[in-house]
This record gives C-alpha cells, structure tokens and sequence, in this order.
C-alpha cells in the first residue's frame, strides 16, 4: 500500500514588499496589510495504483483534480492516460493562475482545457467519449473574497471564522448516472441533462459551480476527492466529524479514516473498495 503524503504545514505570508503585492483592490496596491493563506494537504493512491488525484498549491491558489480512472480494456481514443491528464491540466490551472489579473475562474479553467487539448499534439482522437478526464476543484485569494471553482464530484466545505460549516458545495450531476453502464455514462458525458468534466471540451467550465466567500481571517476551505467524500456519502460519517478530523492534525489521519472504513468493504453499490484520496484544508489569517 503506498503510504499517503502529508505536506504537513506549508503558509505563505508576504507584505506589501513581497510578490503579493501585486494582489490589488480596485487596481490600488493593499498597504501594509499582512495575509496568510496556511494550506495542509495529504494525497494517497489506492493501493497497488498510480495516484490519478493532484494536489497543487500556490502562494493564493489550490489546485485539486481526480482523474477518471480507465480501466485497461477500455478504449479511449487517446494514447495518455489519466496520470498524464491531471499533471497537464494542473500544470496548465497553475500557469494560468500564477498569471496577474483575476479572470473569472471559469474563464481559467476553459483556458487551461484548450491548452490540454492542444497538447495531445494532434495522436488523439478528441471527440471520444472515454478520453480522459478529471474533476475539478479550484481556489483563489483575493485580498476581500476567495474564488472558488467546482467540476463534477470533487466536493467543497465553507467554514465560517467560528468553525461553522456554512455551505457544502457538491456538483451532484454524475448522481444520476448510478445504475448506467459505463458506455451509458460516456455518452451523457459533457452533455446538457448529463454530467460535466474537465477532458477534451473547454466549454464543459462553464457548467462549473462557482461562486465567492469573504475573505475573513479564520475562515477556511476544505477541498477534497470522492476518494474522501465517501466518509460522509456511504461511510456514516458527517462533514462536521471529517472537518474536525482535518483540523486536529496531519491531514493523513483523514486519509486514514477512509482506508479505516473501507477495510470492511466497499462503499455499498460500489464494486471500487479503495479509491485515490486527497484532502486539503486551507485557511485564511490576517
Ligand atoms: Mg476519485
Ligand atoms: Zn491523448
């Protein structure tokens, strides 16, 4: 079993004198002014797997994807696979987010798909339905708000500077496909009435669910995998027991709550016991 990584804590701070000075309101310079974003973050293969889950952060962005496992019998057009597809696609947010400027996260993420899809270099067949691809979770902090991004069944947790949990933000699409085969699936992939994922149509970013929260000190975001999400889906446990879990300590011990309670079994309806698992949980100070 490949044992999980744990960043442990890594905090980016600057002043006015550093490089996120550039970070600007209303196109005027914020003086004097001292933020944190304090990020931890754990990822862990299933074992006996590659990790198809990438976690990459910035000095004032996260990056979290889960790429869609294909199985070895299942054609899909392409000669990349999903490892490939979320080291491309996280490399292409990152450069795009490191940019200056604040355009709209969708606009991102659309940007960085057509960058992907460029760079199949042409091997590829780009209309198949099984091509791969990944969800998507993204961040961003601005001196007032933290820009948030979700695609498909990656999930985001809000928590207020009092520690209450204010909004659970799941992209609930791909709930109605349970019960479809997989071809079934593919085919209501990237469609209207289907699900969306980022793969191969850049336009699949604006389905995205996006929105904003104060940026207040203590305020913080969970983000994680379905490889995690599956505590609170079909393990018993509520986001509450799993935020207070990744507060309590190294982000592993979230990790190892997963692989905990797949040692009894597989998620009920589903035949993949261990799935890639990646938590991250940033947190905003002044
Ligand atoms: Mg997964
Ligand atoms: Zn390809």
């Amino acid at each position: 079993m490949n044992p999980p990584r744990d960043i442990g804590a890594c905090s980016v701070a600057t002043d006015t004198r550093g490089p996120r000075a550039a970070l600007e309101r209303g196109g005027v310079a914020v003086a004097g002014r001292e933020w944190w974003m304090d990020v931890r973050f754990a990822t862990s293969a299933a074992p006996g797997r590659p990790n198809e889950d990438l976690v990459l952060a910035g000095n004032d962005f996260l990056i979290l994807l889960d790429g869609v496992t294909s199985p070895p019998h299942v054609p899909t057009g392409c000669t990349h696979d999903p490892v490939w597809l979320v080291r491309t696609l996280g490399a292409a947010l990152a450069q795009r987010l490191s940019a200056p400027g604040t355009r709209p996260l969708t606009e991102v993420l659309a940007d960085a798909i057509a960058a992907v899809r460029a760079a199949h270099g042409g091997t590829c067949d780009l209309s198949h339905p099984e091509s791969p691809s990944s969800t998507v979770v993204l961040l961003r902090e601005r001196p007032d708000l933290v820009d948030y991004l979700v695609l498909c069944d990656s999930a985001l947790v809000l928590v207020g500077p009092g520690g209450e949990i204010s909004r659970v933000v799941t992209d609930d699409r791909t709930a109605a496909m349970r019960g479809l085969t997989r071809a079934e699936v593919a085919g209501w992939r990237n469609r209207r009435g289907g699900f969306w994922v980022a793969s191969t149509d850049p336009d699949a970013a604006r389905e995205a669910l996006t929105g904003a929260l104060p940026r207040v000190p203590t305020t913080s975001v969970f983000a994680c995998t379905d490889g995690i999400s599956r505590l609170v889906d079909h393990y018993g446990y509520s986001w509450r027991e799993v935020i207070d879990l990744a507060a309590a300590g190294p982000m592993r011990g979230v990790v190892h709550a997963v692989r905990a309670a797949e040692s009894h079994g597989p998620p009920p309806g589903s035949r993949k016991q261990h799935d890639d698992a990646t938590a991250a949980l940033c947190t905003f100070l002044d």
